[in-house]
Formats: C-alpha cells, sequence, structure tokens
C-alpha cells in the first residue's frame, strides 16, 4: 500500500529498471526485508507465483523440488516445516 495515497502498489518501490538495459535491481538489496531474503520458501510458492525457475520435474516431484529448494537456499533462510 502507498503510504501516500493508501491504494496498492503495481510494483515494490525498491524495484528499479537499469539504465539502457532490460535488467531490474533491488535498491534496498542488503537491506531487503526478510520475506524477500527467504523468498521462494515453498514449489507451491513458485509455482502460484509462475516462478521461471520452476522446471517440468519439479512439477512431477514436488517434495523433492521442496528438499531441492531448502537445500539451495540453506543460507538465506530457515527451512520451510510443513505443518502436520
Ligand atoms: S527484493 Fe523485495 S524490496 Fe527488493 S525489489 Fe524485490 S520485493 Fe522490493
Amino acid at each position: 500500500m502507498s503510504p501516500d495515497t493508501g491504494k496498492k502498489l503495481e510494483l515494490c518501490p525498491w524495484l528499479k529498471k537499469l539504465p539502457n538495459q532490460n535488467k531490474y535491481i533491488c535498491d534496498i538489496y542488503h537491506d531487503r526485508p526478510d520475506d524477500c531474503k527467504y523468498y521462494p520458501v515453498t514449489i507451491e510458492q513458485m509455482i502460484k507465483d509462475e516462478c521461471e525457475m520452476l522446471e517440468a520435474q519439479d512439477l512431477v516431484k514436488p517434495k523433492l523440488a521442496q528438499k531441492t529448494l531448502d537445500k539451495l537456499m540453506a543460507d538465506s533462510r530457515p527451512p520451510f516445516e510443513p505443518e502436520d
């Protein structure tokens, strides 16, 4: 939500397009919120967000994909612990 207008933002205000390139950067990368540091947490979340890093095998074997994701993100966030 914009603190100025109270309306839902379409994009994060810290997302900046690099001049003359088709690339974007986070303007506060080293101080970004934990939600950003920990993303993505689950394969389900990646599917919902249509993450381009998903591979076809991740959809066939989502539990294995989750274990792989947890290993990849081990240094960035606490592991996802599914509810019983
Ligand atoms: S990492 Fe987080 S703070 Fe940075 S641009 Fe993306 S959504 Fe915004």
